[in-house]
């Protein structure tokens, strides 16, 4: 054995050897921004490591070697199935690099396979820009988008993703938990009307904030395509999963050697699928305990953080791994900075965009004055109150001496 897989745990991994130069160590720090990625469990780095430097062999290869990576991939895509609750009698697992490649996988190889004739779409203007975006490319090559948007309530009713399908609709994406406020979409009932009345229309949902961290059954969803996302829950970033429902023909993004069932050309990379299927067994061995503790958190963060004069904009019944609020008077990138310096890693909106402001808060119907001053909170099973009491008192600070320089 060349390596011993051990000393590649985690932190012990020779990065500075390679010249890159890291912001932050090893400090204490607050992670209070685990929506826009999470840290990798050690088990799961050293799952990585091992079919790295063990289990190396290329997939499709027909020796032995092969054969034992593509039990890694067996042993996650069974992983996978079974935290969805779906047998290989109902479909497929096909793995990506992330989401943004699911979600668009999903939305053009339908559209292409099955939009001939059927140029109606529809999706919601909450959803990630993985999905937007790739309606926007749609609506430009013709389609007719149709775009469901929060009522006054801030809430998308069942009734009315249902309302929006006809015997024309192709399909219909819209996401389970939205990332920026945890807000819940009710999928599960709008898919199971839909696919009761127009069974050729499409389903798919992007469940990326919600697998793993609120209950993501398949039974319930009525999705024919669910797209999940390895680094949002512990695994490394890189790598994501498709469930596509058995008799669904998707058109490829790529074309190539043909591996996993043509979906996705490429050669599997063997050990970021492993490392994903660890992480799925871990977190689903105990996923109701998670979600206990992160619901105690969430709910002391949203008692205790108000005193700080702080405004929670998440709803009661939004997922409790993601808390959005807003610092009155005070422009969300200058907390944000503000709290960095004190080691507390947060938010503004959503950090898929990088600074570019995103039209969700007014989707769901945010206040104007609290447009530019919106926080994102997002917990995972490691964060603690002693977390948010940290938080809370250089929030208390922040709203003090901030204010004041802001205009
Ligand atoms: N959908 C949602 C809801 C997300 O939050 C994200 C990540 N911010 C994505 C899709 C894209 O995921 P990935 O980074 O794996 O491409």
């Amino acid at each position: 054995m060349l390596y011993n897989t051990k000393s590649y745990g985690l932190f012990k991994a020779p990065c500075n050897n390679l010249g890159v130069q890291i912001v932050l160590s090893m400090e204490e720090k607050i992670y209070l921004d685990n929506a826009a990625t999470t840290k990798v469990m050690t088990e799961v780095s050293e799952a990585a490591a091992y079919a790295m430097t063990e289990v190396y062999g290329n997939p499709s290869s027909l020796h032995h070697m092969g054969i034992d990576a593509e039990r890694l991939i067996a042993y996650s895509k069974k992983q996978i199935m079974s935290a969805l609750g779906v047998s290989q009698e109902q479909g497929e697992i096909i793995f990506t690099s992330g989401a943004t490649e699911g979600n668009n996988t999903a939305i053009f190889g339908i559209t292409e396979t099955y939009g001939k004739r059927k140029k109606r779409v529809v999706t919601t203007t909450v959803e990630h820009p993985s999905v937007e975006k790739a309606f926007d490319r749609l609506e430009s090559a013709g389609f007719e988008v149709v775009r469901v948007s929060p009522d006054e309530n801030g809430e998308i009713t069942a009734e009315a993703l249902v309302g929006t399908v006809d015997e024309n609709t192709c399909l219909i994406s819209a996401m389970l938990v939205n990332n920026e406020n945890g807000y819940i979409l009710p999928i599960g009932e709008a898919f199971q009307k839909i696919k009761k009345r127009y069974p050729d229309c499409f389903t798919h949902c992007d469940c990326v904030q919600g697998f793993e961290k609120i209950p993501v059954s398949e039974k319930k969803l009525f999705a024919d395509i669910i797209t999940l996302s390895g680094h949002k829950i512990h695994a490394p970033k890189g790598i994501g999963a498709m469930f596509i429902r058995k008799g669904v023909r998707l058109s490829p993004l790529m074309v190539g050697g043909g591996q996993q069932k043509g979906v996705r050309s490429g050669t599997e990379p063997v050990p970021m699928i492993y490392a994903f299927g660890k992480a799925v067994e871990i977190l689903n061995t105990d996923l109701s305990e998670r979600s206990a503790h992160t619901s105690e958190i969430n709910a002391y963060a949203r008692e205790k953080l108000p005193e700080t004069g702080a405004v929670i904009l998440s709803k009661e019944s939004a997922s409790p791994y993601i808390l959005s609020l807003a610092v009155p008077n005070v422009r969300s990138e200058t907390m944000l900075h503000f709290l960095e310096e004190r080691n507390i890693f947060v938010s503004s909106g959503s950090a898929c965009s990088k600074g570019k402001t995103s039209d969700v808060p007014t989707e769901f119907r945010v206040a104007q004055e609290y447009l530019d001053s919106i926080i994102r909170l997002s917990f995972s099973f490691e964060t603690n109150r002693s977390d948010i009491d940290a938080l809370k008192e250089a929030m208390s600070d922040g709203m003090k001496n901030l204010a004041k320089i802001r205009k």
